[in-house]
């Protein structure tokens, strides 16, 4: 231990010698707190795990202890660490930590499909091509980043800014950075006015299991069978008697049924708090004296297992940017295995956390957990090892993948509306301040139909690449994990490639074309992964998947257009709730008004949801009304104008009538500029204007089908 405090000291004092001659008038601010570092600065492009570059002599020392004390698990546990034991990543052949792509590449070519060394270039062109780019690299300044709050990320994001060769400030400065990586939320760092930071605003509340929930069913009322692939879910306590009646009808109508419900807690993590249950009656809504915020969902009984092994998967997601939207997946990602045979669930092995939670924190603490220095064995393994073992049994990986970039796509464009209302709010338009991108998390499931679930999404997603071991009683010490090395310091590195401020400049936008999300796993060529960036570098690891596939996932984006209107009526003022004069205006601007619904509908309405809306959202402190009652306004105002079509229509039209009145006012009215406002449609509806009966109706359930029932699980 004290022998890696002296190497965090000997680096700080480097690493201030560094910054002082290098910007002798930059000033340092205050110290933050600072995390482990590694030693070695080295970088090479295709990394030997048997050269780690977190080594040094204490490295190897721990390795040694570490190995004598594989079982050993230590009472506090870091979020997502590596499993104990997995010290190197094998070099087996055809199966590299790297990703999917080179996976595929190597089994492509044996099928003789794929050329070897795809990814030389003419010799000539590219010497001298190299050379431009070496000059014109040493004359850019170098990009600076400012990783005083990077807490647990400090790690892999040290390292990835050595390989980049950029300018680290580990202790803040003074003048702008042109990156701030914070280690929790956008607001990690106050008052930042330019450059860009890791974090959207308002994505960790997005995120919360609730507002995830509640914002895919959104989607799902729009689009049941594109959003199919998150489970059935009720918001507890509010959804708690409506919960408890589906199940009951359903049993009723099929007693063969045996349905079984797992229960999350709101802003839980690491499967605490989490259980199973096969009855309403035995949820337990209230601890103490309070009523318990949770979601209880279908549970997935026949999951894909692998040696018999419930399994799931973690995969890293770029958002790069909400206006225009740009998503990016990291080609390799992570499988957290159990670590007891799964069973489908009975009432025996309810309790059996082992059989059927994936987490890594919990099965750590079982004996059967398997540390492995191979990717491809062990309780945590490379997700491209897992589907190299599918494809070796005629699994058709590429379609996997293309459903889980679909997913992806998918959940994204769900919770894009609502963090446009909180960028707006933190950051308004035409004021000073920087921009945002975040990696996200997604924890996915197979079915064993081999259909992706979306689990959960992760705001902040362990980017620690070492783990804390207790190497002795009572001594602890840090351990390298090189499979999380690998796939890590990659995602990051990558991100930072992406945000280079001077690679931001050559936006992609000429990738907004067609195909099929499968070609997202189709052999890359590596022409579009460059996006011209360096080539000392590895090809990136990170996938374009938006706008690539647009075409395929525009029409998805109704909710976003909603948003757009609300964001219209709510002004710059710093708010995310919509007062009942705004109400007002918008009813009257989108000329929403006429005989049979007045503007005194129009308040009942704003009264009747947002009362409604503030009782479910109790911790909301900001009086008025919130996007989702604003949309369950637009989901009401457009069912009792075109009565008998199905709400996507009903919606649909309602929009382009709304749109098309704005449109028209804002000709005459000078244009607002809008940093994160989606381009509204403009064509104008002769729809009819008939409305039904001014009684409120609330928002409309989906059937009861669970996908036990509804998916062919096989
Ligand atoms: P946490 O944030 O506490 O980890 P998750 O939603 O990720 O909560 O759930 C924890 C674990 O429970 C998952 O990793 C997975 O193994 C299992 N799980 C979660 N939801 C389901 C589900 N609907 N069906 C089957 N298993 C599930």
């Amino acid at each position: 231990m004290s022998d890696h405090y002296e190497r965090v000291k000997i680096e700080l004092q480097q690493m201030k010698e560094v910054e002082n001659e290098a910007a002798a008038d930059e000033e340092q601010l205050s110290p933050a707190s600072v995390s482990p570092v590694p030693a070695d600065l080295s970088f090479t492009a295709r990394r030997d795990p048997s050269k780690s570059s977190i080594n040094g002599r204490s490295r190897s020392k721990s390795r040694s202890k570490a190995d004598a004390h594989e079982r050993q698990v230590n009472g506090k546990q870091p979020t997502d660490p590596a499993p104990q034991g997995q010290r190197r990543v094998s070099n087996e052949p055809n199966l590299h930590v790297k990703g999917t792509a080179r996976l595929l590449k190597v089994k492509t070519a044996a099928n003789g499909h794929v050329e070897s060394g795809k990814r030389q270039t003419d010799g000539k062109c590219e010497h001298h091509g190299k050379e431009d780019e070496s000059k014109a690299a040493k004359k850019r300044k170098a990009v600076t980043v400012d990783t005083s709050k990077a807490k647990t990320s400090l790690e892999a994001l040290k390292m990835s800014i050595r390989q980049l060769k950029w300018k680290e400030f580990p202790m803040g400065r003074r003048t702008a950075c042109d990156i701030y990586w914070h280690g929790v939320s956008f607001h990690d760092n106050e008052n930042i006015n330019s450059g860009q930071v890791n974090k959207f605003p308002g994505m960790i509340e997005m995120l919360r299991k609730i507002n995830l929930s509640r914002a895919v069913r959104t989607m799902q009322e729009l689009f049941p069978e594109e959003y199919n692939f998150y489970p059935r879910s009720w918001i507890l306590p509010e959804e708690f008697q409506l919960f408890s009646t589906q199940i009951r009808l359903l049993k009723d109508n099929d007693s063969t049924l045996k349905p079984t419900f797992i229960v999350k807690p709101d802003s839980g993590s690491q499967g605490d708090g989490i259980y199973l249950i096969r009855d309403p009656a035995d949820l337990r809504v209230i601890s103490g004296s309070q009523i318990k915020q949770a979601v209880v969902q279908e549970y997935i009984q026949k999951p894909l297992l692998i040696d018999k092994l419930k399994f799931d998967i973690r995969l890293y997601v770029l958002v790069r940017s909400l206006e225009p939207l740009e998503i990016y997946i990291a080609k390799e990602g992570l499988s957290r295995f159990c670590t007891e045979p799964y069973q489908e669930p009975s009432q025996k092995n309810l309790s059996h956390v082992f059989m059927h939670l994936t987490n890594y924190s919990l099965n750590v603490h079982s004996g059967n957990f398997v540390h492995s220095d191979s990717c491809s064995t062990g309780s945590k393994r490379t997700f491209s090892s897992v589907l190299y073992r599918l494809a070796s049994k005629g699994v058709d990986i590429k379609k996997v993948w293309s459903d889980i970039i679909a997913l992806v796509i998918k959940t994204v464009i769900a919770l894009v509306p609502e963090l446009k209302v909180y960028y707006q709010a933190d950051i308004p338009p035409g004021k000073p301040g920087p921009t945002c991108f975040q990696i996200l998390g997604f924890d996915i499931l197979l079915m064993k139909n081999l259909k992706p679930v979306l689990l959960e999404v992760n705001a902040n997603p362990s980017m620690r690449i070492e783990h804390e071991q207790e190497v002795s009683p009572g001594v602890f010490e840090y351990v390298p994990s090189p499979v999380d090395e690998e796939v890590k310091v990659g995602v990051i590195r990558d991100t930072l490639r992406l945000m280079d401020p001077a690679q931001r400049k050559q936006h992609v936008t000429s990738s907004t074309g067609g195909g099929s999300p499968e070609e997202a796993i189709v052999v890359e060529t590596g022409s579009d992964e460059k996006e011209g960036l360096a080539d000392s570098l590895p090809s990136l690891c990170l996938k374009q998947v938006f706008p690539k596939y647009t075409k395929q996932f525009n029409y998805l984006r109704v909710v976003e257009r909603i948003a757009g209107i609300f964001l219209r009526f709510l002004g710059v003022k710093g708010t995310m709730r919509l007062g009942p004069t705004s109400f007002r205006t918008f009813i009257r601007n989108c000329k929403l008004s006429n005989s049979s619904f007045s503007m005194a509908s129009a308040d009942i309405l704003y009264i009747d949801i947002t009362r409604r809306w503030a009782g479910m959202l109790p911790d909301s402190r900001e009086a008025g009304m919130c996007l989702q009652a604003f949309i369950e306004a637009f989901f009401y105002l457009a069912a009792r104008r075109f009565k008998a079509l199905p709400l996507r229509e009903q919606v649909l039209l309602l929009l382009e009538i709304c749109e098309g009145a704005l449109e028209g006012q804002s000709h005459s009215e000078k244009p607002r500029p809008h940093r994160t406002h989606a381009n509204p449609a403009s064509s104008q509806s002769s729809a009819p204007t008939t409305f039904s009966s001014p009684a409120m109706t609330r928002r409309r359930h989906r059937p009861l089908q669970l996908s036990a029932k509804a998916n062919t699980e096989n």
